[in-house]
Parts: C-alpha cells; sequence; structure tokens
C-alpha cells in the first residue's frame, strides 16, 4: 500500500520539474549508461564465486536487496571485501555476462553516434576490453569509456558531455543526478527495489529501453 501512494504522487525532479514520462523519445546523443548492474550482469558472476568458492549456496542474485553488500549479506566482513575483489578482477570481469538485449540495442544505437558509459571503476582498462568483446560489431572509435573512481563524480562527466538522460542502477547515484538536472533512468535491480525508487523511471529491461530512444536524431532545422 505505500508504495502504491509513492506512485500516485507522481515522480518529480527536485527543482519541482516533470520527470520524462516513459512515453517520452531520447535522443541518442543525450543518453549515457553505467556498466556495472547495467550493461554488464556482473553479479551474476559475484554470486556463481560466491556459490563455489564459498560455498554459499542457498545464495541468489535476489538476495542482494542493497547496494551495500555488507547490509544486506549475513557475511564476515572480510569474506565479502575478498569476494568483491575477486568479482571486479581482470580475469573475472572477462567472464561477466552481459545484461539480456543489452548487446543487441547498444549494437544498433552505435549506427546513431558514438556509445557513452560512464562508470566509477577506478581501473576501466578490463571493462573496456569486456565492452570490446561484448559489443564485436560496434567499431572501438564509438566505445567511449569514463572511469570517474567515484559515483559522485559522474555528474561533473555527464555534464561536460551534454548528457541528458543516465541508465544507472544505484539509487544513490540517481538521487545525485537528479539534484544535478541529469535524468537517471533507473536500472531495475534486486537492490533497488524500495519504495523510494519511484521517483525515477524504471527501466525494466533493455528491451524497453530501446524502444525509447529515437533511430531518427537528424539535424535541427530550427
Ligand atoms: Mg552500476
Amino acid at each position: 500500500m505505500q508504495f502504491q501512494s509513492f506512485c500516485r504522487t507522481g515522480p518529480r525532479l527536485r527543482d519541482g520539474k516533470e520527470l520524462v514520462d516513459l512515453g517520452q523519445t531520447i535522443a541518442p546523443s543525450e543518453l549515457a549508461f553505467d556498466i556495472d548492474g547495467v550493461v554488464a550482469d556482473t553479479m551474476a558472476v559475484f554470486v556463481r564465486l560466491a556459490r563455489e568458492h564459498y560455498g554459499f549456496t542457498w545464495m541468489t542474485k535476489e538476495d542482494l536487496r542493497q547496494y551495500d553488500l555488507h547490509a544486506c549479506l549475513s557475511i564476515d566482513r572480510e569474506v565479502l571485501d575478498e569476494l568483491i575483489c575477486m568479482t571486479l578482477d581482470d580475469e573475472h570481469t572477462q567472464q561477466v555476462p552481459p545484461m539480456q538485449g543489452a548487446a543487441e540495442v547498444l549494437t544498433e544505437l552505435a549506427e546513431h553516434g558514438p556509445l557513452r558509459f560512464v562508470t566509477a571503476r577506478i581501473w576501466p582498462e578490463s571493462i573496456v576490453r569486456w565492452l570490446h568483446g561484448t559489443l564485436p560489431d560496434v567499431d572501438s572509435s564509438r566505445i567511449e569509456v569514463f572511469a570517474t573512481g567515484l559515483p559522485e563524480a559522474k555528474c561533473g562527466i555527464l555534464k561536460e558531455l551534454k548528457i541528458r538522460y543516465f541508465v544507472e542502477d544505484r539509487l544513490e547515484t540517481c538521487e545525485l543526478l537528479s539534484q544535478n538536472g541529469i535524468q537517471p533512468l533507473l536500472f531495475d535491480q534486486p537492490w533497488n527495489r524500495v519504495p523510494e525508487a519511484v521517483a525515477f523511471p524504471r527501466i525494466e529491461n533493455w528491451s524497453q529501453l530501446g524502444q525509447k530512444v529515437s533511430r531518427y536524431e537528424g539535424p535541427s532545422f530550427f
């Protein structure tokens, strides 16, 4: 019930402007993407490693109910830190499956301009290699990756790139973007299914996202 009442309130930016209606079409040049949890199903590898290396056979992705894994998993802190590091290392980054439909939609969008990715990873090399492998039909010059090291640093990069819409799975980052005039599109994951997330348009999957992006972005006549 509480969730429904949030929905009726209707999403709004903090400065009072209406958020994008999901019926609105987005121009490809105004859109950029987070990578982990949006394009890359990184936590699928986390769960596999937890089950195979640590015997946490009970774990599924649905157990990851918060972005802060320490807050939602009853696992020794050192073990959890080790597991997170292993998931993000070069070897295991290359084993991450793409989110369903991501490669198809991104390959199509690359025909309309460069794909812009902004990640909070510190070292982008392994995820750049992963993107090239995941998008073999996209010319590497059309894949632009900006690694900020911190989620809070994403706003500055996105503003420089004149990005209006950003697909992101971390709720706190969505809030920050919204406060800075960038429209977050919250990519659905178990860790962002909380009542306060209704402030942002939720992208259920890549097929839905693909339908919201215009393929006919031409020169402006005005
Ligand atoms: Mg992410």
